[in-house]
């Protein structure tokens, strides 16, 4: 071949990296030990696994197999260095993840090769994406560290978090999980893939290098069955942050149910590659490349659903397969390689079994004309038309580098077909026209939106899924909250702690109080207020409540019978009847979650609406407080004063989120590329909750009034004991314009209702503030479908105080940020 063929052909030889740094590494720390306390250790079991290279199939090192026993070691170190950790200053921690930041630049290289050989992933893709953003991650959090205690006022970190991580990036998540963790003032035990253990091992010695305090960051090689589930179950780690599969994310949600760990879960993906007819296509090719042929299509949030726009869908698959045959793949060392080895024998074989469905479901699939290596795990770059959405290879996440296409005529349809999939995690929207690329990112059910864009990530930008992908967020500020508590709770918790030695808690005393009720001048002179009394006009008292009404559910915004046919008596802390209201069952729920779906516009209307609505039910509130008092009276025996005060607290807060709805509004992130992220704090969708006992109209109101001020729809299961504050509020809401089915309430058996709830498939998410075995049946049956859950595992709240009972963390609760990554200066 001479130049001027050359100058024909484009061909370009091999460039490969030297993998000799790395090895030499591997050489001198083999076999790897378990990182804890700072300290390298052999494995109780004594056992090693071996790492293999994909790209030749051939044994790279031995990595230590640890077990339970170890397990119980790492948490243990963890937890003694928590106690100084966790109060060690913001500047301090700072510090060291500054120091971290630039231990990982200094041993940029070494990283990138062993993450190459460890995985199979290309130098290109370790070199330039991977390695980088792990450092922007540690630079990321060092500021976040260092600014807690102002940005983030009330809040403690929550102690000794697991994490377990896949092989797909295996540094790069590391840094997801450590970085934010460990800038909140938490110390760490993590678990690395069982085929991707060699950067984590690295980074494990930086720590060492850095002089980060032992026992801050505990690395555990070995398997899923020793390590990652003695993780999720050890009775002593405060948090589990897992990222990987959707089946293994609901198996720990499941183990963790009513343990009060917190969870977060970064899950699988089908995520759609959306192009509508004025896109450019040449643009869109590259797109496509990154999207799905980027780290083999092993990718969580690959676009492995390519939706196109009908008119030009020939032409795209033709540029399409005109690009995948000049994809060269091969040696991952290789600089002028695009894809490199498939992680395992057993990926490859799951991608080759999913490919062969496809074939035999009818779908026309193809391959560039050239051949993999023999040697290692190689996949080609492959792509499917004809495609049915309801196929499996249109539903299941392959993980591999395989696309499918289908297509569709307007926004319309590609917006059903892009959410026609249990998963939400993230989406490619390609279109030269901004109107209809901002029409649609707000309607496709996903943590990221990147329009003209796809595969971006940046420290300062969460990510994270909805659906079966999962919940919570990595990065961002939203990303911290993952690693920290209101201090509050921990004050509070032991205060009730202590209270079983005497001492009143505030549920207590809204539950019990047993005060003489409506015989008091003091009350009625104290508060100023008309306080109805034995003997008056009126005829009410307190001995003989009347029983003159049944509410009936709240559906839709119509008061309708139970279908039951059933009522339920209510009665009085010393068990007189005082009303009955409708026995709800299954069928009940269903009808109200079908409500709540039907209003879904709500989240589209404008805030400003919906702060107007919440004034209004807290004017009309007012009009009527004197008659809600006497109601709070009535179910719990308090004084009436109290009751006064808790329906003022009520209105407030109304006042509170009227005044939140137009102004929690997201906010835009700058990471350091062409394009500027918009943070939009989206309405969750479907919240059935259950309200607390005490406090019946405050706590009724306190989680009402955030979900619907952020755009959510509610099925509410009111405080069983005392549901007539919650059935008295049908009519402030027939009167104050709120629209039919964003409120509806279902009364009856508490645990039973949150049960149907729970496992609605449309439902999105489940409060639950009752018992500690009901939260935990709610956690529990929410792993179905993956709901975001909240709960409070019997932990009864003071809903009086502002600190407990209103504020971020009941609007963050609300809302689910999606972040859209648009284009945008130079
Ligand atoms: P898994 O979900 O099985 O593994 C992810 C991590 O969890 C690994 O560290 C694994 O350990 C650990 N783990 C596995 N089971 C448990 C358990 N019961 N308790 C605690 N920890 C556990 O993913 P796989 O690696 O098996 O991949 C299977 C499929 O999952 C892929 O084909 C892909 O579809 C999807 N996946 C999705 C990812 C994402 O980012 N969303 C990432 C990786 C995979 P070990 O490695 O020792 O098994």
């Amino acid at each position: 071949m001479n130049v001027m063929d050359i100058f024909e052909t484009m061909e370009y030889g091999p460039a490969p990296e030297s993998a000799t740094p790395a090895l030499q590494w591997i050489k001198e720390h083999q076999p790897f030990g378990l990182f804890i306390n700072n300290q390298w250790v052999a494995p109780t079991s004594g056992q090693y696994l071996e790492s293999i290279n994909p790209a030749n199939g051939k044994p790279l090192a031995q990595v230590a197999a640890a077990n339970s026993a170890d397990v119980d070691a790492a948490v243990a170190a963890a937890r003694a260095a928590f106690e100084s950790w966790g109060k060690t200053p913001g500047h301090v921690r700072a510090r060291y993840m500054y120091a971290i930041a630039r231990h990982i630049q200094k041993h940029s290289r070494l990283l990138a090769v062993l993450e190459s050989l460890d995985n199979g992933k290309t130098i290109r893709e370790t070199r330039d994406l991977d390695i980088p953003l792990v450092a922007r991650h540690f630079y990321y959090h060092a500021g976040w560290a260092q600014l807690m205690s102002s940005e983030l006022p009330g809040y403690e970190p929550v102690g000794v978090v697991g994490q377990i991580i896949p092989w797909n990036f295996p540094l790069l998540m590391l840094a997801w999980k450590i970085a934010p963790a460990v800038a909140m003032g938490n110390t760490v035990v993590l678990k690395p893939a069982r085929y991707t253990s060699l950067t984590a091992l690295k980074f494990a010695e930086i720590v060492q290098e850095v002089g980060l305090p032992a026992g801050v960051v505990n690395i555990l090689t070995g398997e899923a069955s020793q390590v990652g589930e003695a993780l999720v179950r050890h009775p002593d780690v405060n948090k589990i942050a897992f990222t990987g599969s959707t089946d293994v994310g609901r198996s720990i949600r499941r183990a963790t149910a009513g343990s009060g760990k917190k969870l977060s879960l970064e899950l699988g993906g089908k995520s759609p590659f959306v192009v509508f007819d004025d896109a450019d296509l040449d643009s869109v090719v590259e797109g496509v490349v990154d999207a799905i042929w980027f780290n083999q299509g092993q990718v969580c949030c690959a676009g492995s659903r390519l939706l196109v726009q009908e008119d030009v869908a020939d032409s795209l698959i033709s540029k399409l397969r005109v690009r995948m045959e000049k994809l060269r793949l091969g040696d991952p060392l290789d600089k002028a390689v695009d894809m490199g080895a498939i992680v395992s024998p057993g990926q490859l074989k799951e991608i080759q079994r999913l490919v062969a469905q496809g074939v035999e479901e009818g779908a026309d699939m193809w391959q560039p004309s050239w051949a993999c290596p023999t040697e290692g795990y190689f996949f080609p770059p492959t792509l499917f038309t004809n495609v049915s959405p309801a196929t499996t290879i249109a539903q299941v996440e392959i993980f591999g580098p395989v696309l499918v296409s289908m297509t569709f005529r307007t926004p319309a349809e590609a917006v059903a077909l892009a959410n026609n999939t249990r998963y939400g995690l993230a989406a490619s929207v390609w279109s030269e026209n901004i109107n209809l690329a901002l029409d649609v990112a707000p309607k496709i059910k996903a943590g990221s939106v990147w329009i003209n864009c796809t595969n971006m990530f940046d420290a300062s930008s969460g990510f994270g899924g909805d659906r079966e992908s999962g919940f919570g967020r990595e990065g961002g500020k939203e990303g911290l909250y993952e690693y920290v508590r209101p201090a509050w709770e921990a004050q509070e918790r032991s205060k009730q702690a202590s209270s079983t030695n005497g001492a009143a808690t505030p549920g207590d005393k809204a539950l019990h109080g047993t005060q003489p009720v409506l015989s008091g001048d003091d009350d009625e002179q104290a508060n100023g207020h008309n306080v109805w009394r034995a003997g008056d006009e009126s005829g009410f008292t307190a001995a003989l409540p009347p029983i003159d009404r049944t509410p009936k559910m709240f559906i839709k915004g119509k008061q309708v019978r139970p279908d039951s046919g059933y009522s339920r008596d209510v009665v009085d802390p010393q068990q007189r009847v005082i009303g009955q209201v409708g026995e709800g069952n299954r069928k009940d729920v269903r009808n109200a979650v079908e409500a709540a779906h039907a209003a879904s516009g709500w989240a589209a209307g404008t805030t400003h609406n919906r702060a107007q609505i919440l004034y209004y039910i807290a004017e009309n509130l007012e009009v009527r407080e004197n008659e809600f008092a006497r109601r709070i009276v009535q179910q719990t025996g308090r004084p009436l004063a109290d009751a006064h005060e808790e329906v003022q607290a009520a209105i407030s807060r109304l006042f509170s989120y009227a005044a939140w709805a137009d102004k929690y509004e997201g906010a835009i992130h700058r990471p350091p590329l062409r394009g500027v992220v918009l943070a939009m704090n989206e309405a969750i969708g479907v919240i059935g909750m259950a309200t607390p006992d005490e406090y019946p109209l405050l706590g009724f109101v306190s989680l009402v009034a955030p979900a619907i001020a952020m755009g959510n729809t509610v099925i509410v299961i009111p405080s069983q004991r005392s549901p007539l504050s919650a059935t008295d509020c049908y009519q402030v809401f027939e009167t104050s314009d709120l629209p039919d089915g964003v409120v509806n309430i279902v009364t009856g058996e508490r645990d039973a209702l949150c049960q149907v709830l729970a496992d609605h498939e449309d439902v999105d998410a489940m409060w639950y503030f009752g018992s500690a075995d009901g939260s935990k049946q709610v956690e529990l049956a929410s792993a179905g479908n993956m709901k975001r859950t909240w709960v409070n595992y019997g932990h009864a709240r003071n809903w009086l105080d502002s600190e407990q009972g209103e504020g971020e963390e009941f609007l963050r609760e609300s809302t689910q940020v999606k972040n859209i990554w648009v284009p945008y200066g130079e």
